[in-house]
């Protein structure tokens, strides 16, 4: 078909995008054109400060020239290579540059190429450690509600966000939830870690009454994100990770969007003082420059899988792209700033100030609730009365076009700008939210 016929609203129609009003969307499009350090651009010009990282990803910023040459150089080198029975350098070098900031003992990395397809294969792994142990009854999964793992069958289930089920009927059977963290009437405006709440990870010991010995894992992200933002309650990891190890249950933490520095450390799970037995992690990996993700796991998970089986292959697991040479281009890139530019000590630094701009809108009108952990912000909104999310809605476009990218999930806005953010860009990201919350009543 020759291009210069295709009319322009048909190049619309053809994406059918993700977790996306499609139909407002295409009405009336906000489209990003390049980006390039704190900022995206529009097709227009206009400048757009980025207060999400993307997606919770961009942690050292857009347009890394670092980044962009060691994509660019390996695209030239070699394009792409198997890692079935076979394996090309990069990739072994990527999975070697992860363990290094990795919590100690969970050196062995597993490719995949996203945060869903990293927590399918976290479970899987957790089923197949079992089996190999001679407990092939530990079948169940435990997940949270309001917990987030991407959109796979496993992730989905395992996840506790309704919305993202209840248009499917068919999920994993075997999976429980524990309940929610979110405890407003005592916890509302908590900077960091809230005080009450330690006592919902007790409903674990409740789950192993009913279930026995047939818990496999149980998976939560140490800081949820995408459900707005909740920060785990003083003591709640510590227990559960007690209730895990006394039953033989394995512990898996997502950090998708609490690795590579966001909340001051390497992962969520050293600022938090928690190891799980298996980690999730995709987006800040290799700066979403190329998608990729991975889970790393205990040697003591690896070697009962791979070692427990005397030949021929030990997970029957994968995917075509697992170690791909330009995400493993990009992640050893990303790896090397993140160590020289110390992104998380820049968070770090920067949370102090980031925080005090955030609570500061407590006492803005329609402001219900501020919750934050190093460079991330939830901040809730009273919902419209039979409206429900769009109120935060409507502050995200008022701030886009103020020139201001944040995200919305339900009434709240969620921020989680680059790690390499200056005062500056706090003032005009919180500035602006501001006046857009004043602004959409
Ligand atoms: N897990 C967590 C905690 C996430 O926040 C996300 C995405 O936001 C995912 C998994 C899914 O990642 P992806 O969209 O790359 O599949």
């Amino acid at each position: 078909m020759n291009e210069m016929q295709i009319p322009r609203r048909n190049n619309l129609d053809a994406f059918w995008m993700p977790y996306s009003d499609n139909k407002y969307f295409k009405s009336t499009p906000r489209m990003l054109a390049r980006a390039e350090g704190m900022s995206y651009f529009t097709p227009e010009g206009q400048e757009i400060l980025d207060g999400t990282a993307g997606l919770w990803c961009c942690n050292a910023g857009h347009g890394r020239r670092e980044i962009v040459e060691a994509i660019q150089k390996q695209a030239a080198v070699m394009d792409f290579a198997p890692t079935f029975q076979l394996g090309h350098p990069i990739a072994f070098e990527a999975a070697a540059r992860v363990a290094e900031i990795t919590p100690e003992g969970m050196d062995r990395v597993f490719f995949v190429n996203s945060g869903s397809e990293a927590a399918d294969t976290a479970l899987k792994i957790a089923l197949a450690y079992h089996k190999a142990r001679g407990e092939s009854q530990r079948v169940r999964l435990v997940g949270r509600e309001r917990g987030y793992h991407g959109v796979g069958f496993g992730g989905m289930s395992v996840g506790g966000i309704g919305g993202n089920r209840k248009q499917f009927g068919a999920q994993l059977p075997y999976v429980d939830h524990l309940p929610h963290t979110h405890l407003p009437a005592q916890n509302a405006f908590a900077k960091g870690q809230p005080e009450h709440g330690e006592h919902l990870a007790d409903v674990l010991e409740n789950l192993v009454a009913l279930h026995g010995d047939t818990i496999a894992a149980v998976m939560v992200e140490p800081v949820a994100g995408s459900t707005g933002v909740l920060v785990p309650p003083k003591g709640y990891l510590e227990k559960l990770r007690k209730i895990c190890t006394k039953h033989g249950i394995l512990l898996i933490f997502d950090e998708v969007i609490t690795g590579f520095g966001r909340i001051g450390t390497n992962f969520g799970s050293e600022r938090l003082g928690v190891t799980p037995d298996i980690m999730t992690m995709a987006k800040g990996l290799t700066n979403a420059a190329v998608p990729m993700g991975a889970v790393a796991t205990s040697n003591e998970v690896y070697s009962t899988i791979v070692d427990g089986m005397p030949s021929g292959i030990e997970l029957f697991h994968g995917y075509t792209y697992s170690g791909h040479p330009l995400a493993s281009a990009a992640a050893i890139a990303t790896m090397e700033l993140h160590r020289a530019e110390d992104l998380p000590g820049r968070a770090r630094t920067m949370e102090p100030y980031f925080e005090e701009a955030a609570h500061a809108l407590r006492g803005t009108p329609g402001v219900i609730d501020v919750r934050n952990m190093g460079l991330i912000a939830g901040i809730e909104l009273e919902p419209r009365t039979g409206k429900p999310g769009a109120r935060a809605m409507e502050v995200f476009r008022t701030c886009f076009d103020e020139g201001v990218l944040v995200r919305v999930t339900g009434d709240i806005v969620a921020l989680s700008p680059p790690l390499i953010m200056e005062r500056p860009h706090v003032d005009r990201i919180f500035g602006t939210l501001a006046d857009a919350i004043r602004a959409v009543p």
